[in-house]
């Protein structure tokens, strides 16, 4: 394992919030501090300095080799803490979720709703995920996922809403789940959500940003409203809709449909992907931002990086108000909020009206070069050094990347 210092962002929340019932585990332990005296001490009790040895006694590691909490004395939540198993093993009823998978993984969202699917299962249901195709998370068991139907074939690649909906009602069939929970999102869920409304005959709740007390509600009237009504059985969630899973671990179980989907006769022809330029594609709706800050000091390496990486681009407003960029360009409070799924900050710092424009982005990495500057602080990862060496090393990065690929292709 590499010996780069990477910060946990769960482990530090876990770290502060008393409520959570891994806090006590997520503290670090002093096992040598200097006494008034200038004597350093040690606590024998800390089991970071010891071991149980074969009686059962706590036994003082001398050796040092023990010492510290895995790699640089780094706490992770993942390595360390292992959550308890919530497990399910003869479900009274189940709670279906179709997450969006965008890009193969669960998103922010997607956690979201199975936060909420996992409150309505309780104790006695189980949460069944249902994916289609090939996908790359791995992390099923920690988002709350007690049981796991992937849906594979040729039929369900691609645009193909009308099959996904085969498939769903085989789900249905066989599984009668109590609930189905779909994000209410334009990657996917929305539409396929009130598709699986009209083939069920249920009329699904949409937008739904709270489920309580038998009762949910969700945004109406163009965003302007909110509409209460009972929870029916096809709820369309919006981004935190509800507290993501944390605290357990769930099975993930693979199930599988005992019946084979019925390949329905299409009246969509998906002709495939088409490539757009990333700088015509409006900023709250890019998924990929590069934003320029006052830290960057080059422009045509930042545009060529852009370009390099195919994302759209963003700036600070200390960027704009220099000239560097234009107005519809501007990240923020007072400029565009968007919601990429992953945010570049290029030797931006990450003043509060910054930070306000990205608050619904699902990863930002942060390139500068103060390390304690509070775009770091919000980053997930973190690159310190000059944005110009940093750009020059995208760019290159991505030409080697590209250059191998074709020729593997030739
Ligand atoms: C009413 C109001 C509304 C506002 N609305 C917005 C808004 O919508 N959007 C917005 O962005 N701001 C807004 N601001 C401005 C905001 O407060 C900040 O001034 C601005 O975001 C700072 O931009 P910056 O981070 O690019 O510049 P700076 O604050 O100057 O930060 C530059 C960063 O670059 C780093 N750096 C320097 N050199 C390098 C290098 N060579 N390589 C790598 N990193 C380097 C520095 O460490 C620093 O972190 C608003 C302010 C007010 C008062």
């Amino acid at each position: 394992m590499s010996d780069i210092i990477r910060r946990d962002p769960r482990a530090e929340w876990i770290a502060r919030n008393r409520l959570h019932p891994l806090h006590a585990a997520m503290q670090t332990q002093q096992t040598r501090w200097m006494g008034p005296n200038g004597l350093i001490r040690k606590n024998p009790h800390a089991i970071a300095a010891g071991f149980i040895g074969p009686a059962g006694l706590k036994r003082i590691d001398r050796s040092g080799a023990q010492q510290g909490t895995g790699v640089g004395g780094r706490r992770t939540a993942a390595a360390e803490v292992q959550l308890p198993l919530h497990q399910v093993p003869a479900p009274a009823f189940y709670i279906a979720v179709v997450p969006d998978m965008v890009g193969g993984r669960l998103s922010s969202h997607d956690r979201d709703l199975l936060g909420l699917a996992h409150g309505l299962a309780g104790n006695d249901g189980a949460v069944l995920a249902v994916v289609f195709g090939e996908h790359k998370e791995s992390n099923f068991s920690t988002a709350g996922v007690d049981r796991l139907l992937v849906l594979e074939g040729e039929a369900f690649e691609g645009y193909a809403p009308e099959q996904l909906v085969q498939g769903l009602r085989a789900v249905d069939n066989q599984f009668t789940p109590r609930h189905w929970l779909l994000p209410d999102s334009r990657t996917g869920g929305g539409e396929l959500g009130r598709r699986l409304g009209a083939a069920l005959g249920e009329r699904p709740a949409t937008r739904v940003w709270q489920v309580k007390d038998g009762q949910c509600i969700g945004r109406a009237g163009a965003g302007q409203q909110d509409l209460q009504r009972a929870v029916p059985r096809l709820i369309l969630g919006a981004a935190e809709c509800a507290e993501p899973v944390s605290d357990t671990r769930h099975e993930a179980l693979p199930v599988e449909l005992s019946t084979s989907v019925v390949r329905s006769l299409s009246r969509i022809e998906d002709l495939g992907s088409v490539a757009v330029d990333p700088a015509t594609i409006a900023m709250a709706e890019a998924e990929f931002i590069v934003s320029g800050g006052n830290g960057v000091k080059d422009w045509d390496l930042y545009h060529k990086a852009t370009a390099a990486l195919g994302a759209t681009e963003g700036a600070s407003r200390v960027a704009v108000d220099d000239g560097f960029m234009p107005r519809n360009r501007q990240v923020g409070a007072t400029g565009t909020w968007v919601t990429a799924r992953v945010y570049v900050a290029v030797g931006i710092s990450g003043a509060i009206q910054h930070l306000q424009g990205i608050g619904a982005c699902d990863k930002v990495v942060a390139i500068n070069m103060d390390p304690g500057c509070d775009m770091i602080k919000r980053a997930d990862l973190s690159v310190i050094g000059d944005s110009s060496a940093i750009l020059q090393a995208l760019i290159e990065a991505v030409d080697n990347f590209r250059s191998v690929g074709q020729r593997d292709a030739a």
